[in-house]
């Protein structure tokens, strides 16, 4: 044997599964690229990548894709096309094809177009509701409740982001109790399920567990509770890995981590859902991922964006051969 081949792969690396029986055997990962990943490139893509990146999505296994965002082209107008990419994206049978709205006017919108799930924004910090929400942190409360009770007479679920859970650009700290009541409220309200996001990324470990404790206190049951979690600062592993000990199983990711950080320019946004992917599968969580298949999807992504893929799986799994 030459050194050439004895040094050349002839396996694509896979975590080696060993079970622990104190988490979930099973996590929903709910993919977040096609909205936020996209909505944070500087790139504005034509409908038929986004509508040709759901459908990889989908193909790959995810059970949950967030198309895009029903919100005015002048806010956002990369997301400019959300009625083309829902027309166009068949949302699989049994699978979720989300779409955000910022109001009732962007949900009439999405159920035009088909939509039959939406999810709503809603601020822990005053800050981050008058400079990204264009409102009050109650107003933008207020505004979530409109937008389900006009859903739920529809029969369309709601998911709530809580943005700022962990931490504020503007604010610093955000107190726990507050996160825990805000997400109390908009559970209270009828969302289904309440996203925690760690919009800045500077969440930790032990953080992450007295937030999802306080939260279940003031009312929400953990199967209720999903994290959103940014990776700017390398922690999110570490954050996915303690919501699983108490009992979290949904997070929110992006393949190819797609979506920069708008608070820190030129780092990392969202978990990438290869490395989160890679995670649950080493601990013997089933998923219904593909991993492979999600890589490829990144590779075409970043040719297609002319940029790096942002996630370390990915990375190394193309670096290992996977094409
Ligand atoms: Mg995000």
């Amino acid at each position: 044997m030459s050194d050439a081949e004895r040094t050349r792969p002839v396996w694509h690396p896979r975590p080696q599964p060993v079970a622990d029986p104190s988490l979930p055997s099973r996590v929903r990962v709910y993919e977040v690229g096609p909205r936020d990943g996209l909505q944070a490139e500087p790139e504005i893509l034509p409908a038929d990548v986004k509508i040709e990146l759901c459908r990889r999505l989908y193909a790959s296994g995810l059970g949950a894709v967030e198309l895009t965002s029903f919100v005015p082209a002048r806010w956002i107008p990369q997301l400019a096309d959300a009625e083309e990419v829902v027309g166009e994206v068949e949302v699989p049978e049994g699978a979720r094809g989300v779409a955000l709205v910022p109001n009732v006017r962007g949900l009439e919108r999405a159920l035009a177009a088909g939509v039959r799930e939406v999810s709503v924004v809603v601020s822990a910090t005053e800050t981050f509701a008058q400079a990204n929400l264009n409102t009050t942190l109650a107003g933008a409360l207020d505004r979530a409740r409109e937008v389900i009770a006009a859903a739920s007479v529809e029969g369309v679920p709601v998911r709530g982001y809580l943005s700022m859970s962990f931490g504020d650009p503007w604010e610093g700290s955000v107190p726990i109790e507050r996160v825990a009541d805000l997400a109390a409220e908009l559970h209270g309200a009828g969302a289904g399920t309440v996203a925690l996001s760690d919009t800045i990324g500077t969440g930790t470990p032990g953080h992450v567990i007295e937030a999802v404790e306080r939260t279940v206190a003031a009312g929400v049951s953990r199967e209720r509770i999903a994290l959103h979690l940014h990776d700017t600062y390398g922690q999110a592993l570490g954050n996915v890995q303690a919501a699983l000990r108490v009992g979290i199983t949904e997070f929110d990711s992006s393949t190819g981590g797609l979506g920069r950080c708008p608070f820190a320019k030129g780092a990392t946004g969202n978990l990438a859902t290869e490395d989160l992917v890679w995670l649950l599968h080493g601990l013997g969580i089933e998923t219904g991922v593909d991993l492979e298949s999600l890589v490829r999807t990144s590779q075409w992504m970043s040719r297609t964006l002319g940029r790096p893929i942002a996630s370390r799986v990915a990375t190394a799994l193309t670096a290992a051969g996977v094409s």
